[in-house]
């Protein structure tokens, strides 16, 4: 099983940054509305996510970090709600890194530590917490140096963390979000009313993009897409900066990328980017947001409508405003 574990994590864990992806997304299913993250060493040496969700019951402890043990398929797998629903992420950290998680379950009296390493499993033992849980990772790959290999410097895997941070924390504006970093940097989101989603998009993308951006809001046969566009004129984007959203997950895919790129094609410089928080909300049947565990790619059952939807309301948007 530890081997399959460490097979099942070259689809998941690329990169430090998504072990943070997978330990947020269980922290937000878990409920959380504080969310803190720490990494060292571009994240290699160390990640720690501290969230004050509903805990792991102690028999459940262990049971977390085994392959395709998930609690969060109750629903069958059509009435998927959470981010979370494979039972993969822990146990493919587990098999690459060592992953200890600390937790107090909502109404416990004590919390439960376990710890994993080289795939053998330690614990539930007794530990110290008064809410929620801790889940750390140490020495990501040191275990599997061909993978260790392929990662970038400290810098850049710090910036693909932030990176991850952000876009989930657009996704999620009601809870709080602290990213401390090397050099006691630190990104603080505080929480923001749901009915202020701009508030959290400026937070995270600066306060000049409120004057410089249209709003979108458009419908196409059931196919809704809301947010903001830069203008053209507003020449803070780069390749990073398109915001995509899909029925609250943030995806980064192709298709929607070059949607939005061609909906800028005559409005834009080449070499230019749009930086742009697009939301599409679609019924679930007729999308896969799980094509890749860790991709954030998507397979949409008529791409042609969704394209001509962002197209059309971009360009639409633009030429109210006179653009
Ligand atoms: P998945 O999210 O697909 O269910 P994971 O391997 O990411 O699988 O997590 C396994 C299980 O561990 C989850 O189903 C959940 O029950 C529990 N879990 C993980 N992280 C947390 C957390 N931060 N708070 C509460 N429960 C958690
Ligand atoms: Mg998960």
């Amino acid at each position: 099983e530890y081997l399959i574990d460490q097979i099942a994590a070259g689809e998941v864990v690329e990169r430090p940054a998504s072990v943070v992806k997978e330990l947020v997304e269980n922290a937000l299913d878990a409920g959380a509305r504080r969310i803190q993250i720490a990494t060292a060493g571009g994240g290699k040496t160390l990640m720690r996510v501290t969230d004050d969700g509903r805990g792991i019951p102690r028999e459940e402890l262990r049971l977390a970090v085994r392959r395709h043990c998930t609690s969060k398929l109750s629903g069958g797998l059509d009435a998927i709600a959470s981010l979370g629903f494979r039972g993969e992420a822990l146990p493919s950290i587990g098999s690459v890194a060592k992953l200890s998680l600390l937790s107090r379950a909502a109404g416990a009296q004590e919390a439960f530590e376990v710890r994993v390493a080289a795939g053998a499993c330690e614990g539930p033992m007794p530990g110290a917490l008064t809410k929620g849980t801790v889940v750390e990772v140490r020495d990501l790959f040191q275990s599997v140096p061909a993978r260790l290999k392929f990662l970038k410097s400290d810098r850049a895997e710090t910036s693909a963390i932030t990176e991850i941070v952000k876009r989930l924390s657009i996704a999620f504006p009601g809870v709080r979000f602290e990213l401390s970093g090397p050099d006691r940097s630190r990104l603080v989101l505080e929480a923001v009313p749901a009915d202020e989603p701009l508030r959290r998009i400026c937070d995270v993308v600066g306060r000049d993009f409120s004057e410089n951006a249209v709003e979108i809001d458009a419908v196409r046969e059931d196919v809704r897409l809301s947010g903001y566009a830069g203008l053209p004129s507003f020449h803070k984007g780069n390749s990073l900066s398109q915001y995509l959203f899909v029925n609250g997950r943030p995806v980064r895919d192709k298709m929607l990328i070059s949607a939005l790129s061609g909906a800028y094609a005559d409005m834009m410089e080449r070499g230019r980017y749009p930086l742009a928080v697009l939301f599409l909300e679609i019924d679930p049947s007729l999308v896969d947001v799980n094509v890749h565990p860790a991709k954030a790619d998507v397979r949409f059952r008529d791409p042609q409508l969704v394209r001509g939807l962002i197209v059309g309301a971009i360009r639409e948007a633009m030429a109210a405003e006179g653009v």
